[in-house]
């Protein structure tokens, strides 16, 4: 059997999972709590009870990566995390006070993107984006093989590049973003939208309150509402990739987070069109690659842990 490397933990809304990752990025071993809402007392000592148990069956005190959604600061500093219902947390501190050994703390689709590009579909790609389509969405950029934080911590928040000023609201409280037109939450207001013409013809009318996930299975069907619905978030996404590849050139694009491969058989193709349109000297060029993410809901573990034995290793000076 392979050597356990680190322990990955990611924290999302509903639960807390824990994996022991090898150096290749194979998950050994696996652990998981609902996450406490609302309650930052109940969630640290929830974690700090998952590291130790985790820690035991692997028998020694491995670095610990953190994946967290919400924006957190390079010194681990939950500043705003909604999804969890925690603001200005300093689980990375906490943390360092509290258990022996390295802990590191990042944004989720951040540490997700590290994973992808270490074992999953990102491998021998040095410049990736991933962007995860989930009821939100979320980004992670690697850049020449590192993950990229930016000054604060704050980098890859992809889905609050604004594609159409003043357009839909936004969770955020700005609008535009992307986030409005094609995470699993936009796709089902898109579809209410149209549903508003009762000339529509449409199985989505006979749902009580629709949901991204009933637009998908609709489609599925053949539903013509849903399919337009997909195709017309596929634009609007591919929009907001072009903007992204002017600015950071990746090889690979990857489309990751519950979303994503229910919705990718019609959102994919309207997505890379509208991307190649915008993109400056689309003629002189090869755009990138726009995939599915392979890990599915691996990746935040496996990246985190990633994150861990690697920062582990740099301060060791090996
Ligand atoms: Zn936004």
């Amino acid at each position: 059997m392979s050597e356990p490397s680190a322990i990955g933990i990611d924290i999302g809304g509903t639960q807390l999972r824990a994996a022991i990752v090898d150096d290749g990025g194979t998950i050994l071993e696996r652990d998981r709590r609902p996450t406490p809402a609302d309650d930052r007392a109940s969630l640290v000592s929830v974690i700090e009870e998952l590291i130790t148990r985790i820690r035991e069956r692997a028998g020694a005190a491995l670095p610990v990566g953190i994946g967290i959604a919400g924006l957190v600061t390079r010194e681990g500093t939950v500043r705003y995390g909604p999804n969890i219902g925690v603001r200005n947390l300093t689980l990375g501190k906490i943390l360092r006070s509290d258990i022996d050994g390295h802990v590191v703390v990042a944004n989720d689709a951040s540490v997700a993107a590290l994973g992808e590009q270490r074992a999953g579909a990102g491998q021998d790609r040095r410049d990736l984006a991933l962007i995860t389509l989930g009821t939100g969405i979320g980004g992670g950029l690697i850049v020449d093989g590192r993950l990229v934080t930016g000054a604060t911590g704050f980098a890859g928040e992809l889905g609050h590049v604004i594609v159409d000023e003043g357009g839909r609201p936004c969770p955020c409280g700005n609008r535009g973003c992307i986030e409005a037109y094609a995470s699993g939450s936009a796709l089902a207001a898109l579809a209410r939208d149209r549903l508003v013409d009762p000339s529509v013809v449409s199985r989505l009318r006979d749902l009580e309150q629709v949901s991204g996930s009933q637009v998908t299975a609709a489609a599925e069907d053949g539903d013509r509402i849903a399919i337009e619905v997909l195709e017309e978030a596929g634009h609007w996404l591919g929009v907001a990739l072009a903007s992204l590849v002017n600015v950071l050139d990746p090889q690979i694009i990857l489309l990751g987070g519950g979303a994503a491969q229910a919705a990718a058989p019609w959102l994919l193709e309207p997505a890379r069109a509208s991307m190649v349109e915008r993109l400056v000297g689309a003629d002189w060029r090869e755009a990138p690659e726009l995939a599915l993410a392979v890990l599915g809901d691996d990746a935040g573990v496996v990246g985190a842990a990633f994150l861990a034995g690697e920062h582990a290793r740099t301060v060791q000076g090996r």
